[in-house]
């Protein structure tokens, strides 16, 4: 086994990822080493590099959709073997506090590790990772398919059961992109009819192919008045604001139907204004979406088995293709999830 590996790191806001050599991490007592084969590059990674998420964790490798090989256990892992397929749930909570007590270590009040975030992540040839985070892979899956499981499926399963998206409601996915595609076909196993907002045709066009009932392109159309008018006046029950920016925010609260929830998920440095009256008179609800449980991950593994969720994978580059890819996902031109294989 070699002793250094590729790795894509973070060196601080306003750069991009460099190449390196890096020493290939030993696995500690309830922990595995996994050789990375697919990793998906998330949105979330854009505002890292940005700026706009900083925990002051540097240099760093980035990646927290990851699907792999266990290639190594440490001591005292019974129930993970090399060789075998897996996916990582992406953080570890202190195991004390009340939200990991309650298994909501997404909330935890002092997270031990969360890859990519401040510990390092999979966009590297190998990844050390707590065995307890691995969910094992159903072999009709494949590892480009399966990765972006791990953030963009969870974070859509975790934000619909907090709006309780219940059977024919209607949902509002408004900002389609990694997130917004198993949102889509999530709202839709909940019973949901599925509204889609995006703004280029072929992002529209997957939207339609993974359920949504109608699509609405908010660089011509106005979306509060196509939402009213595909709901008879009445709004969306509940709406998924991906893209928060001064510019969608507003129209997401103006969309909503009365007693509706709006779910922040997406992020920028804008601001919302509102006055409270626009809430009180909608009893509106407004709630923030927080990544996902590794509960959340088991369940997103078996719908994506049973062909209930599927994932679109819009490429798979290698590892040195990275920056090129961000550059995309940055200009919008990624439809659904962008892999890089180590
Ligand atoms: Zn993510
Ligand atoms: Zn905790």
């Amino acid at each position: 086994m070699p002793e250094t590996m590729r790795a894509a790191r973070y060196h601080g806001p306003g750069d991009s990822l460099r190449l390196e050599k890096v020493p290939i991490p030993e696995p500690g007592p309830g922990e595995a080493l996994v050789r990375v084969r697919a990793a998906g590059v998330c949105h979330g990674d854009l505002n890292r590099l940005s700026g706009v998420v900083d925990p002051g964790v540097a240099p760093l490798t980035l990646g927290h959709e990851i699907a792999g090989e266990v290639a190594r256990v440490g001591p005292g892992v019974s129930p993970h073997q090399p060789g075998e397929r897996v996916i990582v749930h992406y953080c570890v909570g202190c195991g004390a506090c009340h939200w990991c007590r309650t298994g909501q270590e997404n909330l935890c009040d002092a997270p031990v590790e969360w890859y990519g975030l401040i510990s390092d992540g999979g966009m590297a040839e190998y990844v050390k990772v707590a065995a307890r985070n691995l969910v094992k892979l159903p072999a009709g899956l494949s590892f480009e398919e399966a990765a972006p499981l791990a953030c963009s499926a969870t974070t859509a399963i975790h934000s619909a059961d907090l709006a309780r998206v219940r059977p024919g409601e209607v949902a509002l996915v408004y900002g389609f992109g990694g997130v917004g595609a198993p949102l889509v076909q999530y709202c839709r196993l909940a019973g949901a009819r599925v509204l889609a907002v995006g703004r280029s045709p072929a992002k529209l066009q997957l939207a339609r192919d993974l359920g949504a009932e109608a699509v609405i392109d908010a660089s011509k159309e106005d979306v509060p008045a196509r939402v009213r008018e595909l709901t008879g006046g009445q709004g969306a029950d509940a709406v998924f604001e991906l893209v928060g920016t001064a510019e969608s925010m507003p129209k997401a609260v103006a969309s909503l139907r009365r007693r509706g929830r709006l779910v922040f998920l997406g992020d920028s440095r804008d601001l919302l204004t509102l006055r409270p009256i626009q809430l009180v008179i909608l009893e509106a609800q407004f709630l923030g979406s927080r990544g996902a449980t590794l509960d959340e991950l088991y369940k997103a593994v078996e719908l994506a088995a049973a062909g209930r969720i599927r994932t679109a994978v819009d490429r798979v580059v290698p590892l040195e293709d990275v920056n090129h890819v961000l550059d995309d996902l940055r200009r919008g031109n990624v439809v659904g999830r962008a892999v890089v294989r180590p």
